[in-house]
């Protein structure tokens, strides 16, 4: 494969000549070779909203980009460094002589950088595996340093201008006392709610400002969503020299199908407030219809530590908020340990039974238990293994839903 070296970026440390890397720890370029620390001062006066009706033939705001894509998952990531092997951020997998292909893309208007260090990230992971009592136990040794990436992951945010008419019956309860003849012929009153219903309408006008969208296929958006949110005020102009050291990962959704996302969201928001509107004590028939104005977008790319890992043969995925810390992610479940601690609760539901069976028969001369004790315990058991299965749903059970 022909290497293309030129379109990798270059950022010589003045005092020993070695690649400088952007330290989290320090918010700095940094010299891992003597040391050497260079502040960098980045402003927010750069980040621009750019037309959305512009989008499909803006060439001012794209330039061509160098990626690599896995081999396994199919993730596409731009290496700012050259490397005969690459290991994917999310599945894992090591690819030797990854292939570049040449793409057009949007470059990012915004950029937050990584605060959490790789010491941070693995200490919080570490903490994070320990909690859980149905974890493996060699899952420790399993998730190690080098499964833990910094990636930057592509996100788009839009902005958009909404004007709605709405119209519906809106509800109001009252109540009325009935007669009614009870099943022993007595006659009583009751009262019984009704409702009455009215036409209204109206209008709601709303500003939507940067709906985050996510602009990657290699995570769900409800994955994400565990390590939400991003403070978005802190977002800086976009700085090529922070992505060196880290990998950042290129958006997959396009701004067109990114904006049908957020349409989503928005038109969801608009007929929860339209319903607020129409609502008296309640309200049926709502039908709201919207015009969209002044749709303008941005790419944003944010911080995330990704732990992917492979166990059983299945990939388990980690994540951690590069800007906040906030945690979430996917364990494993020890069969064994689950399968123990369900044996060790029937055996002390066995020796309760028996032991109450025993009391049973010394008070009352009985030779078997009454038909209370087991009914008790069944349900027991089965609220149990409910709690199980559902725990291992949570931690297991793979989110592929986009929504929220
Ligand atoms: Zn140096
Ligand atoms: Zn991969």
């Amino acid at each position: 494969m022909e290497r293309e070296l030129d379109d990798i970026l270059h950022c010589p440390c003045p005092s020993c000549g070695a690649q400088l890397q952007y330290s989290a720890e320090k918010e700095a370029m940094t010299c891992n070779h003597c040391g050497y620390t260079e502040k960098l001062t980045l402003g927010n006066d750069r980040i621009e909203e750019l037309d959305f009706n512009r989008a499909r033939t803006d060439t001012e705001h794209t330039v061509e980009r160098r990626l690599f894509s896995c081999q396994r998952c199919g993730a596409k990531t731009v290496v700012n460094y050259d490397t005969p092997t690459i290991s994917c951020g999310f599945c894992g997998s090591q690819n030797v002589n990854p292939e570049a292909t040449k793409t057009r893309l949007f470059e990012p208007q915004g950029i937050v950088p990584f605060r959490i260090s790789r010491n941070q990230a693995s200490e919080s992971f570490k903490k994070w595996i320990g909690q859980s009592i149905w974890a493996p136990n060699d899952l420790k040794n399993l998730a190690r340093l080098d499964t833990l990436h910094g990636i930057y992951i592509p996100f788009w945010t839009y902005d958009v201008q909404t004007h709605s008419e709405w119209e519906g019956d809106a509800g109001t309860y009252y109540y009325e006392t009935e007669r009614v003849r009870d099943p022993n012929g007595n006659v009583r009153t009751q009262q019984v709610r009704r409702t009455r219903w009215w036409y209204r309408n109206g209008t709601y006008d709303q500003f939507f400002d940067d709906v985050l969208i996510l602009a990657s296929r290699q995570l769900p958006q409800q994955t994400i969503q565990g390590v939400y949110p991003f403070l978005l005020d802190q977002v800086v102009n976009y700085e090529p020299k922070v992505l060196l050291g880290w990998e950042s990962e290129v958006y997959k959704v396009d701004p067109q199908e990114g904006f049908a996302v957020a349409k989503q969201q928005v038109d969801q928001r608009i007929e929860s407030a339209c319903a607020d509107l129409l609502s008296d004590d309640t309200y049926r028939n709502l039908s709201v219809r919207t015009q969209y104005a002044n749709q303008t977008f941005k790419h944003l790319i944010l911080p995330l530590w990704i732990c992917a890992y492979q166990y059983n043969g299945k990939t388990y995925q980690f994540l951690i908020n590069g800007q906040t810390g906030s945690i979430d992610g996917k364990r494993p479940v020890s069969f064994w340990k689950v399968l123990l601690a369900v044996l060790a609760f029937l055996m002390l539901v066995f020796v309760l039974v028996t032991i109450s069976g025993k009391k049973k028969r010394s008070n009352y001369g009985m030779t078997v238990p009454t038909m209370e004790t087991p009914v008790v315990v069944k349900s027991t058991v089965s609220s149990l293994k409910f709690d199980v299965v559902s725990g291992m749903k949570k931690w297991v059970g793979e989110g592929s839903t986009v929504g929220g």
